[in-house]
C-alpha cells in the first residue's frame, strides 16, 4: 500500500476544503470499498479525509418522504421502519448486497461511489481505461461474462455494482451533494455516467464533492415497489441480472410504471422504453414479457455474456409479476 496522511473532522465545510484542495485527497467513510481497492493498489490516495465524525447520519421524515444523511449504515436504512413501509424496494437491494457486517459498516454515500468489480480494472496490472485511461480494456477481447450489455462503449462494459443505486434510480430518488461552490441537487438517475470515451470518469461529482444526503419522496407507486437480484450464489454475490419494478394499479390497469436494471448495464440503467410498455395496460403476463423485451430491446452482448439479456427480462417479468399481485 502506498503512504499516506489521515485527518479527520467533523466539519463537512472543512472536510470539502481539505479533499477538495488537494487532486489525490478523497473522503474515507465505512471504508469497505476503498480500502478494498487501497490494499489491490487500484487507489492510492495521498490523504485520507475521515468524515465519519461528522453529523450526517440520521434518517428523518420530510414533508414528503425522508432525508437520509449520507453516513447512514446500509444496515439502519434496510430496516428502518418508514423505508421497508414505504419504499420496500430500497430495503431489498439493502439486503441483497454484500454481507451483514459489510452492511453495519457500508455507508449510504459510499455504497453510491462503489467501483465496478471488472476483473481487469481490480487486478490493477491489466489493460484498463478506467485505471489508466488510454490503454485499453482487456475485458472486451477477454472474459467478459459479468460485464455489460447495455451502456457500454468501445473504450469499457464494466456493470456498476450497487443494488442500492438501482432502487434508487428507480425510486427517482434525489442525490444532494454539498462542494466548494455550495450544496446542489442530482437526480438518481443522473448521478452516475456511461462510460463512452471518458471511462475513469464515472459520477456527476466533481473531485472534492461530499454527498451529504439522498432524498425520497413517498408516493403509492413506491410503496408498492419490489427489487429482485439473480446471482452466481445466494449470498454475498454481485448481480448478474437485477431488477427494481414499481408500479401503480388503478382499477385494474397500470396507471404508473418504474423500471430499473441492476448487473446488465455500465450505469444503474433507467429502461424508460419499457416503463412506455405499461403504462394503461393489465398487469398481465404478456404485458411483463413485452416491457422486458423493450428493456433489453439495445442489448449488445459480448462473447461470453449474452445469456444476460434471457436472464434479465425473466428477472423483470418475475419482480413485475410480484408487484402486480401485491395489495
Ligand atoms: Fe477497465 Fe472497463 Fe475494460 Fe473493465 S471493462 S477492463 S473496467 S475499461
Amino acid at each position: 500500500m502506498n503512504p499516506f496522511t489521515y485527518t479527520r473532522t467533523d466539519d463537512p465545510a472543512a472536510a470539502v476544503k481539505q479533499v477538495s484542495g488537494d487532486a489525490r485527497a478523497a473522503f474515507l467513510a465505512g471504508g469497505t470499498s476503498l480500502l478494498d481497492l487501497m490494499k489491490l493498489r487500484v487507489e492510492s490516495p495521498a490523504q485520507l479525509v475521515d468524515i465519519n465524525a461528522v453529523p450526517l447520519n440520521k434518517i428523518e421524515a420530510t414533508d414528503g418522504g425522508l432525508r437520509v444523511g449520507a453516513l447512514v449504515s446500509n444496515t439502519d436504512l434496510a430496516y428502518h421502519d418508514a423505508v421497508r413501509k414505504d419504499f420496500p424496494a430500497l430495503s431489498e437491494a439493502l439486503l441483497s448486497g454484500a454481507s451483514p457486517q459489510l452492511r453495519n459498516m457500508a455507508s449510504v454515500g459510499g455504497n453510491l461511489m462503489q467501483r465496478t468489480r471488472c476483473y481487469y480494472f481490480r487486478d490493477g496490472i491489466s489493460q484498463c481505461n478506467k485505471n489508466r485511461p488510454g490503454s485499453g480494456c482487456a475485458a472486451l477481447e477477454g472474459f467478459n461474462r459479468i460485464h455489460a450489455v447495455l451502456g457500454g462503449s468501445d473504450q469499457c462494459i464494466a456493470t456498476h455494482p450497487s443494488d442500492m443505486a438501482v432502487a434508487l434510480v428507480a425510486l427517482d430518488a434525489v442525490v444532494k451533494v454539498r462542494g466548494p461552490k455550495g450544496e446542489h441537487s442530482i437526480k438518481a438517475a443522473d448521478f452516475h455516467l456511461l462510460p463512452a470515451d471518458k471511462p475513469e470518469r464515472e459520477t456527476a461529482l466533481e473531485h472534492g464533492e461530499l454527498i451529504t444526503a439522498v432524498e425520497l419522496t413517498r408516493s403509492p407507486l413506491a410503496a408498492r415497489s419490489h427489487y429482485l437480484k439473480v446471482r452466481d450464489r445466494a449470498s454475498y454475490e454481485f448481480a448478474l441480472a437485477s431488477a427494481a419494478v414499481a408500479l401503480e394499479i388503478k382499477d385494474g390497469v397500470i396507471s404508473a410504471a418504474r423500471l430499473a436494471l441492476g448487473g446488465v448495464a455500465t450505469k444503474p440503467w433507467r429502461a424508460f422504453e419499457a416503463e412506455k410498455a405499461l403504462v394503461g395496460q393489465k398487469p398481465t403476463e404478456a404485458v411483463f414479457a413485452a416491457a422486458a423485451k423493450a428493456a433489453l430491446k439495445d442489448a449488445k452482448p459480448q462473447k461470453y455474456n449474452g445469456f444476460k439479456i434471457d436472464l434479465a427480462q425473466r428477472t423483470i417479468v418475475r419482480a413485475l409479476t410480484t408487484v402486480g399481485g401485491m395489495p
